[in-house]
C-alpha cells in the first residue's frame, strides 16, 4: 500500500480490546461515573450512578452481543425475525444483572457509594413502547428467545413518546407524554451508517429492460431514513445477548430544492418534522385501530427498514441469489400491524433484485409467518385504498395482484361461488373500498396462530373459518407464555430464594421443575415460610399504594387485585358491580362470613375510549365512598393505582392473593397477566376464556374459582337476554343498581354514571354483565370461604406456583421453533448446564 514515508499502522481489532471481567466491574462503574459521565458525586438523584451503572453492564452485554452476532451470521443459519409494533420491555438493568449473575459485585461496587441496587434502579425509565399484552408478550418472548440461545433478532419502533403516563385528578383518567428518552437511553447503540431509506408518495410507471422484460417502478418518492438504535437482550447465564433493533425515522438530507432555491432554506429545514413524525408517538390503542394515515406509515416504515436490513445482509453476504434464502429465513408477524411486510418483500425482490413474481411469492410464503391476537372486529386493520394509493402507490399495486391470483385460486376451489370471492377478497368493496391486512397476512403467511387453545378454535371456526378450510395446514396454536426470570426471579427475590432452598435453582432455566414444589404440599412448615414471603411482598405493595392513591391497606387482608388496560370486555364494571355489592352487605349488617379485602385496580383507558374512561372514575369514585366509611374500613378498601406499567406489575403481582380475569367468555385471546399472578402464587377467579381454561386444567378445578357464561353459550344468551329481568329477579343486583342508580358515588356529579348504568341494563350489551354478575358473587363467596382456612389456601397458592410450568415463554418459544421456524440453537459458551433448557413438559 502507498504510505509517505508512515509506519505502516495495523489497525486494532476487537481481539485487541480491554478485557472486562468480573474483577474490573468496580473500576469500570468509577471510570463511568467519573469521566464518561463527568460526575464527582453522588447527589441526592441516583441517576448518574444508575447511568454509570447501566454503561458498565453494557459493556458487558456488547462483548457477548459481539460473539453472538458473529455466530448468528458466520455461516449460513436459519433465523427468525420477530417484528412488531411494540416490545413493552420495562426496565432493563434488574433483568441485565440477573441475567449475567453479577448480583454479588454490583452489591459490592455500589458500596462505595454508598447506595443501593433497589434505589439506584428506581432512576431508570421504563421502555413503554406498547399498550399492553401484545407488547409485552413481544418483550418475553425475546428474553425466552436469547436464554434459549436462539437466532433471534426482534425489529421494532424506537418511539420518542412511549405508553402514556397516566395520572387520576378528581377520579378522572389524565393522560401525559412519556418523555422516556429525555434522560438519556443508555442501553442503546445507534448505528447510523446502516440507516435504510423508505419510501412514501410518488407514483409508478413502467419501463422495458434490455430484454424486453417490462418492470414497474416506483418514482418521485418523498424518502424518510430509518436509523437503527440496537438494544441487547441478554440471555439467562448463558453469555448469548440478541439484539432488539428499533427504528428511528429521520429526514434525508436531500431538501426540498423548489423551496431551497426560493430562498425559504429555513422552511425546508422545517420540512424535516414530517420525516421525523414517524416515530414520534405510540398509538395509545389496546385491540382497535383506528384508520389513521400515521400509524400505516409506522406500520410501512417497519416493515421495510426490517426487510431491507435482512435481504441487505443476505445479498452482502450471497450476492443476488435468493434460491435459498427462504431456508434461512422467517418473519413471525406479531399480530395484524405489520403484515404490510407480505407486500413489501414482495416488492423488494421483484423491483430492486429483479426476480419474477412466482419466485418472489415463493420466497415470501415460505418465509411469513402470522400470529393473530384477537378477535374483536373493531382491532382487524382495514385501510382505505384511496389512502394506500396516495400513500403507497407500489404497494398497492403488488396487493391487486396478489389479490387476483389468490381469487384465481378461490375460483377453483368454490367455481361459481362470487360470494366466496367476495367474502375472502382483500378488498372489501363499498363506497370507499379497503384493504383487509388481516387477510393479506393469510394469504402471504405459511403459518397462521392463534395463542390460546380457545382463540384458535375460534379463529377457526369463525373470523377465519373460510381461509381454515382452504389451508388447514396453515392453521395451528402457541398459548402464550412469560418469562419466570422477570416475572419470579427478579420481581419476586423472596420467594426465588425460598424455592432455591427447596428444590435448587434450576427451575429458572428450566420451569417445568417448578412441579418439584408439589413435594411441599403437605409441608406444615414450608407453608409457614410461603405465608411469610407473601406477607412481605404484601407490605411492599401497602408501601406502594399508600404512596401512590393515599390509600391504608392492610397486609392481614384479602389482597383482590385487577390490572390490565381498561375495557369494557375485560369487565372492570363486574368487579365494581362485585365491589359496591360487598358494601351494601357491610352497610345492611351482613358481615358474618365477610372476609376483610383490599381490592387493587389499575389501567390506562385509550385517551379516546369514553366507556373505559368513565369506568376508570366510577372505580375512583366508589373507591372514595367506601374509603371514608369508618363502617366499611374494617372491611373493605379500593384503590385505583394510576399509571399501571411492567414495574409497577412486578410489586404487584408477588403481593396477589387473588387474580381477577374475567373476561367475558370468547372475547380474551389469552391473558398473560393471568399467567404472572398464578407463577407468584395468587390464585384465580375467572371465567372460561383465553389461557384460564388451560390454567385451570393444569392446576386442577378444585384450586380455581370459575364462574360465568362459556364461550359456546354467548350467543343462545344474547338472543334472548333481558338484562331488566335478571336485575329484577336478583336481589344483590338490585341493590347495587339502586345505589348506584341513587347517585350514591357521585352525589355532586348528577348523571355522571347515566351511560354506565345503561350499559348494563341494555338487551345489547355485548359483555353480559348482568348475566354473569350472580355466577360471580357466587364465586366470591366461595373465595372467602376457602380464604378462611388459611392451611388450605396455602396448599392451593403452593399448587399454582408448582402448576405453573407450562406457561414459561420458554415453553412458548420453543414451540414457535420446532413446529414454526426450525431454528437451531447456538453454542453457549458456558457448559451445557447452564443454558435454559427447551424441555417440555
Ligand atoms: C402482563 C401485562 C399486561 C397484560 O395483562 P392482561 O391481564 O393479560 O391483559 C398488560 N400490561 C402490563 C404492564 C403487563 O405487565
Amino acid at each position: 500500500m502507498a504510505n509517505n514515508g508512515e509506519q505502516m499502522c495495523v489497525a486494532k481489532g476487537w481481539q485487541d480490546a480491554p478485557l472486562i471481567d468480573e474483577s474490573t466491574l468496580e473500576d469500570d462503574l468509577s471510570r463511568h461515573f467519573y469521566y464518561t459521565l463527568g460526575r464527582d458525586k453522588v447527589g441526592k438523584s441516583q441517576l448518574y450512578l444508575y447511568n454509570a451503572l447501566a454503561l458498565t453492564i453494557r459493556d458487558r452485554l456488547v462483548a457477548r452481543c459481539r460473539a453472538t452476532k458473529q455466530q448468528m451470521h458466520s455461516e449460513k443459519r436459519r433465523k427468525t425475525a420477530y417484528i412488531s409494533l411494540e416490545f413493552l420491555m420495562g426496565r432493563a438493568l434488574g433483568n441485565a444483572i440477573l441475567n449475567l449473575d453479577l448480583e454479588e459485585q454490583v452489591k459490592l461496587a455500589l458500596n462505595n457509594y454508598c447506595a443501593h441496587i433497589e434505589h439506584v434502579a428506581q432512576a431508570e425509565h421504563d421502555a413503554g413502547l406498547g399498550n399492553g399484552g401484545l407488547g409485552r408478550l413481544a418483550a418475553c418472548f425475546l428474553d425466552s428467545c436469547a436464554s434459549l440461545a436462539l437466532p433471534v433478532t426482534g425489529y421494532g419502533i424506537r418511539y420518542e413518546y412511549g405508553m402514556f403516563n397516566q395520572s387520576i385528578e378528581n377520579g378522572h383518567q389524565i393522560e401525559q407524554p412519556d418523555n422516556w428518552l429525555r434522560e438519556g437511553h443508555p442501553w442503546e447503540l445507534s448505528a447510523p451508517e446502516q440507516a435504510k431509506r423508505v419510501k412514501f408518495f410518488g407514483h409508478v410507471e413502467s419501463y422495458t429492460d434490455k430484454n424486453g422484460r417490462i418492470h414497474r417502478q416506483w418514482l418521485d418518492t418523498e424518502d424518510v431514513l430509518a436509523v437503527p438504535y440496537d438494544v441487547p437482550i441478554p440471555g439467562y447465564k448463558n453469555d448469548i445477548v440478541n439484539t432488539l433493533r428499533l427504528w428511528k425515522s429521520e429526514a434525508t438530507d436531500e431538501f426540498d430544492l423548489g423551496e431551497f432555491n426560493a430562498g425559504s432554506y429555513s422552511e425546508a429545514v422545517a420540512h424535516k418534522n414530517l420525516a421525523e413524525q414517524i416515530t414520534m408517538v405510540l398509538y395509545p390503542n389496546d385491540s382497535s385501530e383506528n384508520g389513521k394515515e400515521l400509524r400505516l406509515r409506522q406500520q410501512y416504515f417497519l416493515s421495510s427498514a426490517s426487510l431491507q436490513d435482512i435481504v441487505g445482509l443476505w445479498v452482502s453476504q450471497h450476492g443476488e441469489k435468493f434460491s435459498d434464502f427462504a431456508d434461512f429465513h422467517v418473519f413471525q408477524l406479531n399480530d395484524t400491524h405489520p403484515s404490510i411486510a407480505v407486500a413489501e418483500l414482495m416488492r423488494l425482490l421483484i423491483d430492486d433484485y429483479d426476480l419474477d413474481w412466482d419466485a418472489a411469492w415463493q420466497i415470501t410464503t415460505k418465509t411469513m409467518a402470522y400470529t393473530n391476537h384477537t378477535l374483536l372486529p373493531e382491532a382487524l386493520e382495514k385501510w382505505s385504498v384511496s389512502l394506500f394509493a396516495r400513500l403507497l402507490p407500489r404497494i398497492l399495486e403488488i396487493i391487486y395482484e396478489i389479490n387476483a391470483r389468490f381469487l384465481a385460486q378461490v375460483a377453483l376451489a368454490w367455481p361459481g361461488d362470487v360470494a366466496k370471492q367476495q367474502a375472502l377478497s382483500l378488498i372489501e368493496e363499498g363506497s370507499d373500498p379497503q384493504v383487509r391486512m388481516a387477510y393479506l397476512a393469510i394469504v402471504g403467511s405459511f403459518s397462521v396462530n392463534g395463542v390460546a387453545a380457545l382463540h384458535t378454535e375460534l379463529l377457526k371456526e369463525g373470523l377465519f373459518k373460510t381461509f381454515y378450510e382452504l389451508w388447514p395446514e396453515k392453521f395451528n396454536n402457541k398459548t402464550n407464555g412469560v418469562t419466570p426470570r422477570r416475572w419470579i426471579a427478579h420481581c419476586n427475590p423472596k420467594l426465588t430464594q425460598l424455592i432455591g432452598e427447596k428444590i435448587g435453582q434450576d427451575w429458572v432455566r428450566d420451569f417445568a421443575q417448578i412441579s418439584q414444589l408439589r413435594r411441599y404440599y403437605d409441608d406444615v412448615k414450608f407453608h409457614k415460610q410461603w405465608q411469610s414471603v407473601k406477607l412481605e411482598n404484601k407490605q411492599r405493595l401497602v408501601d406502594l399504594v399508600k404512596a401512590r392513591c393515599g390509600v391504608e391497606f392492610d397486609t392481614s387482608m384479602l389482597f383482590d387485585v385487577q390490572v390490565k388496560r381498561i375495557h369494557e370486555y375485560k369487565r372492570q364494571l363486574l368487579n365494581v358491580l362485585h365491589i359496591i355489592h360487598l358494601y351494601d352487605r357491610i352497610r345492611r349488617g351482613d358481615t358474618a362470613n365477610l372476609v376483610p379485602r383490599c381490592v387493587l385496580l389499575g389501567g390506562k383507558a385509550a385517551p379516546g375510549y369514553y366507556m373505559a374512561k368513565r369506568i376508570i372514575k366510577l372505580i375512583n369514585n366508589v373507591a372514595d365512598v367506601i374509603n371514608k366509611d369508618p363502617l366499611a374500613q374494617p372491611y373493605l378498601r379500593v384503590a385505583f393505582l394510576p399509571n399501571y406499567n411492567v414495574t409497577a406489575m412486578e410489586t404487584i403481582c408477588p403481593a396477589t392473593d387473588l387474580s381477577e380475569q374475567i373476561s367475558t367468555a370468547g372475547k380474551e385471546a389469552s391473558g398473560t397477566g393471568n399467567m404472572k399472578f398464578m407463577m407468584n402464587g395468587a390464585l384465580t377467579i375467572g371465567t372460561l376464556d383465553g389461557a384460564n381454561i388451560e390454567i385451570r386444567d393444569a392446576v386442577g378445578a378444585d384450586n380455581f374459582f370459575l364462574f360465568g357464561a362459556q364461550a359456546e353459550q354467548i350467543e343462545g344468551i344474547k338472543q334472548s337476554y333481558n338484562p331488566l329481568h335478571i336485575i329484577h329477579n336478583t336481589p344483590d343486583l338490585l341493590n347495587v343498581m339502586q345505589l348506584l342508580e341513587s347517585g350514591h358515588f357521585n352525589l355532586f356529579e348528577p348523571g355522571l354514571f347515566d351511560d354506565i348504568i345503561g350499559a348494563i341494563k341494555s338487551p345489547h350489551d355485548p359483555w353480559l354483565v348482568a348475566h354473569d354478575f350472580d355466577s360471580f358473587v357466587q364465586a366470591q363467596k366461595a373465595v372467602e370461604h376457602a380464604y378462611q382456612d388459611q392451611q388450605h389456601w396455602t396448599q392451593m397458592s403452593i399448587l399454582n406456583t408448582a402448576a405453573s410450568g407450562t406457561f414459561s415463554s420458554d415453553r412458548t418459544i420453543s414451540q414457535y421453533s420446532d413446529d414454526i421456524w426450525h431454528l437451531e440453537a447456538l453454542t453457549t459458551s458456558s457448559s451445557a448446564d447452564t443454558a435454559v433448557s427447551n424441555s417440555k413438559d
